[in-house]
């Protein structure tokens, strides 16, 4: 090792950016995974196992399309935010089934707590998810009803 490095002191401070930053692929969209050899899709994504399906390796990234429609809701007002959602009001916590047929947990925005249907259509969006210790904004998907 180098002298005129000395050695790393980690900062925890900005452990929570770098973090974010490394996942920055899995936040800014929906990843899952497919198996090219029988086509099954997976979501969250398989990384380093292989397919249940088939018990092929052939795992690769995919991104499943932006749109769907809410499967079921739940308000999330339970009086006590989660860490770092201070700044929000209740959510509107739903779980979409994506156009592919793929099922994810998210949230739809602009409702301030107010349940949505089943089978409304919604779109992904980027959005503010949470406020780190450091002040930094998190980004991440959540969803919007279509227009
Ligand atoms: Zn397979």
């Amino acid at each position: 090792m180098s002298g005129q490095f000395p050695e790393l002191i980690p900062r925890v401070e900005v452990q929570g950016t770098i973090r974010t930053y490394r996942t920055k692929d899995s936040r800014y969209h929906i990843k899952g995974s497919q198996c090219e050899d029988c086509q099954e899709k997976y979501y969250p994504p398989r990384e380093g196992l292989d397919c249940p399906s088939c018990g092929s390796r052939n795992l690769n990234d995919y991104y499943p399309p932006k749109r769907g429609e809410v499967v079921t809701c739940w308000i999330d007002d339970v009086g006590y935010p989660a860490v770092g959602y201070t700044d929000l009001p209740p959510r509107t916590i739903v779980v979409v089934k994506l156009e592919d047929g793929l099922h994810v947990l998210s949230e739809v925005v602009e409702l301030e707590g107010e349940p949505v249907e089943p089978g409304t259509k919604v779109n992904m969006i980027i959005r503010k998810h949470k406020r780190e210790e450091t002040g930094n904004w998190v980004y991440g998907y959540k969803f919007a009803i279509a227009k």
